[in-house]
């Protein structure tokens, strides 16, 4: 088989997983209304499957601050970190990053994806090991491919299986990195992360945390899983993204590790691409402002999560086992999770549809993500609709 034959035979397979499911991926929004609303051919919809968890893609502060950057400094960098594309503005947020963290650094990167990535091949290599969580996401694994190291995986959230595979390690615990999600973007659950350090501390090793979800969603000030467990100072790495509760495109790292600089001199994905724009990084900025100002909207997003939890746990639908603002129903086929989809798309609501392999264990899931600017009639509205579908994925397939 050639290459390009095998695309084909790769589209043909798709094609048999889901005859008529092609279009529900990568599905054209004409128009976006709000941080709730949009339109998906000639349907008004409710936004339900963004990471947009705080709600601000429309924040007038934000849109503010990115005007005013293109104004002032023009659309892009044209250069990468290491050459022309360090303004201002991308160290002012690496500072703001540090400070949000109470960490001596903070380095900003153009994507949440290139911050695993650069992070791991940069403090890992070939002879050294990465543990994590077999639920990792796509940026994790990649990152541990590109380092070279030897990558051992735990299964999901299982501390027992954790704990054997750190002891069969001996002294290469040495050069060992783990890594855990503060919550997982496929099930919303998250790490047991007071377990991990227990771990961690019993056996060794360094421990970095990607808190991409978790970022403005927990914690008392939002810095995410370490603030809800009050162990932010047993992490040694914190990664993120600016794609989601701050409504950007972007990734950071903050370390109290001074070597943490020096990952800017040998990470590829840090030294290697044009940096974000500043008006990217003028609106995380804002952004960022935002999220640290007040527990408002983190109040609000945990209201609608545990109204659309609970309206979904009663009707019996399966879900993850934390409340947040990933809720996503685990259904039995593909076939059965395309119907719900494509129904709940009929009721004008768009929620992400993921079968396997992008779901673990072979699962599919009709996945929504709550943000703090739905409103409640909209979230009811969204678990109505769900009790009413409910019969649907039982009886078909
Ligand atoms: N880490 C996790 C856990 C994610 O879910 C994602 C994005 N879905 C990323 C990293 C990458 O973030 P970005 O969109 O900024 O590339």
């Amino acid at each position: 088989m050639n290459l390009l034959e095998k695309l084909d035979a790769a589209a043909a397979a798709r094609k048999a997983l889901l005859p008529d499911g092609v279009g529900a991926f990568g599905i054209p929004i004409e128009e976006v209304f709000s941080a709730t609303e949009a339109r998906i051919g000639d349907r008004r919809v409710l936004l339900m499957g963004t990471n947009n968890y705080l709600g601000l893609t429309f924040a007038p502060e934000c849109i503010r601050a990115a005007h005013d950057a293109i104004d002032k400094e023009g659309t892009g960098t044209t250069g990468s970190r290491m050459a022309n594309g360090s303004y201002f503005g991308h160290r002012a947020l690496e500072r703001e990053f540090a400070d949000f963290y109470q960490c001596s650094s903070g380095i900003v990167f153009t994507t949440g994806y290139q911050a695993n990535l650069g992070v791991i091949s940069g403090l890992v290599g070939p002879g050294d090991t990465v543990l994590i969580d077999g639920d990792s996401h796509a940026s994790i694994y990649d990152g541990c491919i590109l380092s070279g190291a030897n990558i051992i995986r735990f299964k999901h959230n299982d501390m027992a299986d954790m704990e054997k595979r750190l002891r069969r390690l001996g002294n290469s615990v040495e050069t060992t990195l783990i890594i855990a999600e503060g919550i997982y973007s496929m099930l919303g659950d998250q790490a047991l992360l007071a377990d991990i350090v227990q771990l961690k501390n019993k056996y060794g090793g360094l421990l970095l945390l990607d808190e991409a979800h978790s970022l403005g969603v927990l914690g008392k000030t939002g810095q995410g899983l370490v603030e809800e467990t009050g162990l932010l100072n047993e992490v040694d790495f914190i990664t993120g993204t600016f794609s989601k509760s701050l409504c950007s495109i972007g990734g950071f790292c903050v370390s109290n590790h001074p070597q943490l600089e020096q990952l800017r001199y040998v990470s590829h994905p840090y030294i290697f691409t044009a940096s974000p724009s500043p008006a990217t990084i003028a609106s995380t900025r804002a952004a960022l402002e935002l999220l640290r100002k007040g527990s408002h909207l983190r109040d609000k997003l945990w209201s609608n999560c545990r109204q659309l939890y609970s309206q979904l746990k009663e009707v019996g639908y399966k879900l993850g086992p934390d409340p947040g603002p990933v809720i996503a129903a685990v259904v039995e086929t593909p076939g059965q999770a395309l119907l719900l989809w494509q129904q709940l798309l009929e009721h004008n609501i768009y929620v992400n549809l993921i079968l396997p392999p992008a779901a673990p264990e072979g699962k599919s899931l009709v996945r929504c993500s709550v943000n703090a600017a739905h409103t409640m009639e909209q979230i009811k509205y969204v678990g109505d609709t769900f009790a009413k579908l409910y019969s649907l994925i039982n009886a078909k397939t």
